[in-house]
């Protein structure tokens, strides 16, 4: 049986005395909340202040990007290794905003993916087409390509520690949200291709989250679709009340 993971992405929000609130708060709000994992992905100078103040609890924490090179002149950069020896346990990897701002491709998303498995995190595989894309009726074919460039040479060991998470571009932070079909039709597509490259088995153990507007009103709905086992959450993780209510859900 697959995984349900609830996971937030705080992008570029919370100072780390933010987030020792926000932890103290929501530690209690999800205590034996345990059908689902939950994660957070804070901003690196949060992660330490993150994972002390998770100690103990069913939060684990993870970065939101990461580098593939292991040390070197790679100035403002940050290694898997470092991340490893301060706690964290997730990275999450080609985000569309690193996608879009920073010039991230499917070849380093790759690259990065390789580096971050190799290290020991487990790794969560945003990809997901634009809206062009999605009118221009190739979604399956976008995904599916994502899929196998950004997996290319992860074995099938290694994929036991990835979780993809589907995040249409047109969504993210626009309050526009998939219906719970696209979500459950697209998940499904990146499943069949998983299929393809690694087995049925592989296929139906990998937990593919959906992202994108997700929220504590339409959690329920889109959770409840076979192929979505957990959701990437932006602006609803950075308040405790809602992305208590989308863990419930989850539960
Ligand atoms: C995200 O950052 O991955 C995301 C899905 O953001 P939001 O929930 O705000 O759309």
């Amino acid at each position: 049986m697959r995984k349900t993971v609830i996971a937030g992405n705080w992008k570029m929000n919370m100072t780390p005395s933010a987030t020792k609130a926000f932890i103290t708060e929501l530690v209690p709000m999800v205590k034996g909340m345990d059908k689902c994992d939950i994660v957070l992905c804070v901003p690196y100078v949060d992660i330490a202040t993150a994972v002390e103040a998770a100690k103990g609890s069913n939060i684990h924490v993870g970065a939101e990007n990461v580098h593939f090179a292991p040390s070197g002149a790679y100035t403002g950069e940050i290694s898997a290794d470092m991340l490893k020896e301060i706690g964290t346990e997730y990275v999450v990897i080609g985000h569309s905003e690193r996608r879009q701002y920073f010039g991230e491709t499917d070849e380093t998303v790759n690259l990065r993916t390789k580096a971050a498995l190799a290290a020991g995190l487990k790794v969560i595989l945003c990809l997901g087409e634009v809206k062009e894309q999605r009118l221009s009726g190739i979604t399956d074919e976008v995904v599916a390509m994502q899929t196998k460039l950004d997996l290319a040479g992860v074995s099938a060991e290694e994929l036991k520690n990835v979780i993809i998470a589907y995040e249409p571009v047109w969504a993210i932070g626009t309050g526009l949200t998939a219906t719970p079909e696209q979500a459950d039709e697209t998940c499904g597509v990146i499943r069949k291709t998983v299929a393809a490259l690694y087995g049925d088995k592989a296929a139906q153990d990998i937990t593919i989250q959906y992202g994108g507007s997700m929220n504590d009103g339409n959690a329920k709905e889109l959770l409840a679709k076979e192929n979505v086992d957990g959701g990437l959450i932006g602006g609803a993780s950075l308040k405790t009340e809602k992305f208590t209510v989308i863990v419930k859900a989850a539960n």
